[in-house]
């Protein structure tokens, strides 16, 4: 196995209430989580001052999105430095759900990507392909174009605070799991990706986590494979039993 440290995020999407968040992050607490893994909770922005309170020790607390710019008249928006201000240590950029229902293109997650690296926040990126362009054989594709913008707009340092998350979106949130060599395959190939257009260095050190689907029961065979250093759960990051999901390299 890799020196890469096993990576396990939460991504729980618009969801949560400042009741339900207690309970939950309380029960995880209580249940022993992973003592070896890195654990990170994504959270709606507003929820971001509670979870860094409460949140097991040790673990990071994420946003799930921000903007490009520090302060000014973006109405809505939440810049890194917001999300530092309030506890956040993480964002989670490109999702999707970003990509699909907010139109946020390659150009766009990458600049985001800089900025809030920029700020101090280690960011958890994402990339996938749809079903379609998998059924035409173009995932590879697909994957390379959105992180070739992400390597353009950062420096081979920025490498060290930044995991990849890949997450087909065929997989995301349908119960259809990648099987664990669709998974090694694509992040096997975007290892070599980053080899080729940034450094062997950061090829070797970079975590590539797998996202659609994950749940404690698929986590241990996803886990075992070389070049899966973890995983980005929604739906069942939710749940009490995402405390067995982070223990899936233990
Ligand atoms: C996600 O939203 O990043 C995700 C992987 O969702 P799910 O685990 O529910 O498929």
């Amino acid at each position: 196995m890799s020196s890469r440290r096993f990576w396990v995020g939460g991504n729980w999407k618009m969801n949560g209430s400042l009741a339900s968040n207690k309970e939950l992050l309380e029960h995880f607490a209580a249940a022993t989580p992973s003592g070896s893994a890195e654990v990170v909770i994504g959270a709606p922005a507003v929820y971001l001052n509670q979870l860094a309170q409460i949140v097991p020790h040790g673990w990071g607390v994420a946003g799930e999105n921000c903007y490009t710019q520090s302060s000014g008249a973006f109405t809505g928006e939440v810049s890194p430095e917001m999300l530092k201000d309030v506890g956040a240590n993480w964002v989670i950029l490109g999702h999707s759900e970003r990509r699909a229902i907010f139109k946020e293109s390659d150009e766009f997650v990458a600049e985001k990507t800089a900025r809030a690296l920029k700020a101090g926040l280690k960011v958890s990126v994402c990339c996938g392909e749809l079903l379609e362009e998998r059924e035409a054989g173009e995932t590879q594709k697909v994957v390379d174009r959105q992180l070739l913008a992400v390597v353009k707009a950062l420096s081979e340092e920025d490498w060290e605070n930044v995991v990849i998350a890949y997450e087909p979106v065929w997989a995301i949130g349908t119960g259809k799991v990648a099987t664990p060599e669709q998974a090694q395959e694509v992040h096997q190939a975007i290892r070599q990706f980053l080899a080729k257009n940034v450094s062997q260095a950061v090829a070797d050190n970079t975590r590539i986590v797998y996202g659609g689907s994950v749940n404690p029961k698929n986590c241990v065979e996803l886990g075992q494979k070389p070049d899966v250093d973890g995983f980005l759960v929604g739906g069942a990051s939710l749940k009490p039993d995402f405390v067995d999901i982070t223990k899936a390299r233990d």
